[in-house]
């Protein structure tokens, strides 16, 4: 559809960020654009499930997306957030990146048990981002319904990754 290439046209590819050998998605020049903002918003909407009660959006590119695809859905927005930035009780899930480890929090209050969560970020690469979330929301006792991205980057098993986690409600919008 004409979402889907605009999607796809206003996001760039830059060589050698952040690191050398590596190929960054940038989406700041779909963000910067009216029309592809609009496009993107409601590209993610339009896979959304129905009675959405929660977005959850993760640091820092998710939230810029999340947010207003929970305001279009009617439901609320909530944070993932890296370590120290989220005051009072948090759960915590730790997962591995290519060097190291990456920790991701939320508030143990922030969705009520059984809710209907979407989860919403603005890149798939490895998947461990939403494989973490995903654990989150679980701990959380809320219903992950459906993970939503805004591009998948096809040659990283990100999908795969995400199978193998029980996380079979998965979908990209390019
Ligand atoms: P994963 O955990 O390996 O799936 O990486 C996904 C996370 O890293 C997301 O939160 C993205 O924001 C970020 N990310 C990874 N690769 C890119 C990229 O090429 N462009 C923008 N963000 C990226």
């Amino acid at each position: 559809s004409d979402d889907h290439q605009l999607v796809l046209d206003l996001i760039e590819d830059i060589p050698d960020f952040p690191k050398p050998g590596v190929v960054f998605k940038d989406i700041t020049p779909l963000l910067a654009s009216p029309k592809g903002l609009r496009a993107a918003i409601n590209a993610l909407v339009a896979l959304a499930p129905p009675d959405i009660d929660v977005v959850v959006g993760m640091e820092a590119r998710g939230f810029i997306l999340a947010a207003p695809v929970a305001l279009e859905l009617g439901a609320g927005f909530v944070p993932v957030r890296k370590p120290g930035k989220l005051p009072g009780e948090l759960y915590s899930e730790q997962f591995s990146l290519e060097y190291g480890h990456e920790t991701l929090t939320v508030k143990t209050d922030a969705v009520l048990p059984g809710a209907r969560v979407l989860v919403i970020d603005d890149v798939l690469a490895t998947g461990g981002t939403v494989g973490a979330t995903a654990a989150l929301v679980h701990r959380l006792g809320a219903d992950l319904v459906h993970v939503a991205v805004l591009m998948e980057l096809g040659f990283l098993p990100g999908r795969e990754k995400l199978a193998e986690l029980g996380i079979h409600n998965y979908s990209a919008v390019v």
